[in-house]
């Protein structure tokens, strides 16, 4: 007779865990197809960013010290760049994606050795913390494709306040045609 009982006792539990089990289960599953569905179109989206180069592609259209520049972070020795000195009016592009970064209007002669700008043009150069080499300095990067450009520091003497400190390895200069502006007059 006890061990009938006993036998029913644990019967009736194995049914409440089995039960139970059932109840927990159904939610849980249906939960984690819903977290799951948002994620499906995106797997099977293949296509990449346009901005995304491949790295064979840009070994063989950059240079090798502006592939060290703008893909290593890396940072030209000073006075040696293309642009450190360039007076001429003109636009600065991304040497990677061509956007545009910076003109001649806000140029200036810093006296650092690499070009230098008292502002970017609007939303096209981001800026990161960069804690490397033991300083806490502000990275600037192509918005575009995420070039490293160089860094932007907080003592610039124009009223910006903002000095553009560039690698010329991240910039192409296209000079101004004036010329063609001569020959409207
Ligand atoms: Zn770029």
């Amino acid at each position: 007779m006890k061990t009938s009982i006993q036998k029913l006792f644990s019967m009736s539990s194995v049914f409440f865990v089995a039960k139970l089990a059932l109840v927990l289960l159904i939610p849980l599953c249906l939960l984690v197809y819903a977290l799951a569905m948002p994620n499906k179109p995106a797997m099977t989206n293949k296509t990449e960013p346009k901005t995304e180069k491949s790295t064979d592609d840009l070994r063989s259209r950059l240079t090798p010290e502006q592939f060290y520049v703008t893909q290593e972070k890396g940072t030209e020795r000073a006075f040696t760049g293309k642009y450190w000195n360039t007076k001429d009016p003109g636009k600065y592009y991304c040497v990677v994606c061509g956007a545009e970064l910076f003109t001649s209007d806000s140029k200036f002669d810093s006296g650092c050795g690499w070009p230098s700008f008292d502002k970017a043009a609007t939303d096209k150069v981001d800026t990161h913390v960069d804690k490397t080499h033991g300083m806490v300095r502000d990275e600037i990067v192509c918005h575009n494709c995420g070039a490293h450009l160089g860094h932007v520091f907080n003592d610039g003497p124009t009223a910006t306040g903002l000095r553009y400190c560039v690698n010329s390895a991240s910039l192409d200069f296209k000079a101004k045609d004036t010329k063609a502006e001569d020959s409207k007059k």
